[in-house]
């Protein structure tokens, strides 16, 4: 059994950015963020995204708003952003309160600085395979992760348990394409699908983004599947807080050819991608300018 290690192949792809970045003759690439409200997780996600920039010279912006803020105080700070010559990427920290409607927020986002790769159009690119979109990056994280571990993908069932607009449809809708690092058969799994375990264990790569601890055991993995688990839990065991996946990795690890491990799994590949994209997005800027 291997483990992927998504914090080394992350490593590589963020030193290569480093040294692009460098090399860039004029300013550096800048990257805002949006955070409204005062959910904790949501500061711990943007700090650790903001040292990541730094680390690679990406240069961040910074916009806290109040958890009362209306959906036309927070387009407003968007469209700011978009019209900023110098930001060259926008993410809105996800979830938003309640009152907000993420969709239309979303929207607003000029499609060129949406490093998320949320926006309808860069979701309609991918969809249609169409170049020059920005792919989200969990899934973009996930495919490279695949690609780097030498995981044949053409051919594989797929099996993807989540149908998320984030995670499981977009990851779905990259894995499918009819790409020499593609070609794969994809399934997509939720809760409402019949006989999941069973659908699970015909899985050559089992691919779970439930947000649900531990739930995928021995029992849904055929022996010899590669696993990807992109849960991201947090249990209190013994009054300690610890972060663990979808996959209950104790009782599926010997089972598997491969899996990743939560942390140090999708997660870095997550940001390395953010940081990826934010690059690709301000040499879209930098053209038009
Ligand atoms: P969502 O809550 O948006 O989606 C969860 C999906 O899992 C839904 O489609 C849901 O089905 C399905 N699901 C939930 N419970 C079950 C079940 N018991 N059986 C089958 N399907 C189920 O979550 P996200 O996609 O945003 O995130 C999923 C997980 O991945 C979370 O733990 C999140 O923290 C993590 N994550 C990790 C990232 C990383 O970088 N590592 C990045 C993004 C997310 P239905 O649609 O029917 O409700």
């Amino acid at each position: 059994m291997r483990i992927l290690s998504g914090t080394i192949i992350a490593k590589q792809i963020l030193s290569s950015l480093q040294q692009q970045i460098a090399n860039l003759p004029g300013r550096k690439p800048g990257l805002a963020f949006i955070r409204v409200g005062d959910d904790p997780s949501s500061l711990v996600y943007i700090r650790k995204k903001q040292k990541q920039c730094q680390e690679v010279g990406i240069l961040s912006f910074d916009t806290e708003l109040p958890e009362s803020t209306t959906q036309e105080e927070l387009c407003h700070v968007i469209k700011e952003y978009n019209n900023t010559p110098f930001v060259d990427g926008i993410l809105v920290q996800l979830p938003l309160p309640a009152h907000l409607d993420p969709l239309s927020i979303i929207e607003t986002i000029d499609p060129r600085k949406d490093v998320d790769g949320f926006h309808p159009m860069n979701m309609g690119k991918l969809l249609l395979g169409q170049k020059g979109g920005i792919i989200p990056c969990t899934p973009a994280g996930i495919h490279h992760l695949l690609i780097e571990s030498q995981v044949p993908l053409a051919g594989k069932h797929v099996v993807i348990v989540g149908r998320s607009a984030i995670v499981g449809k977009p990851l779905a809708a990259l894995l499918v394409q009819k790409a020499p690092t593609c070609n794969a058969t994809v399934t997509i799994v939720h809760s409402q699908s019949l006989q999941l375990p069973q659908l699970c264990k015909e899985a050559d790569v089992l691919i779970a983004a439930m947000g649900c601890a531990k739930y995928i055991t021995s029992s849904f993995v055929k022996p010899g599947a590669v696993v990807i688990d992109v849960g991201i839990n947090k249990v209190i065991q013994e009054g300690i807080a610890h972060l663990v996946g979808d996959v209950d990795f104790a009782s599926t690890a010997p089972l598997c050819q491969a899996i990743t491990p939560v942390p140090g799994g999708v997660g870095p590949m997550t940001i390395a991608y953010l940081l990826k994209n934010t690059l690709e997005c301000y040499e879209t800027n930098i053209r038009k300018t």
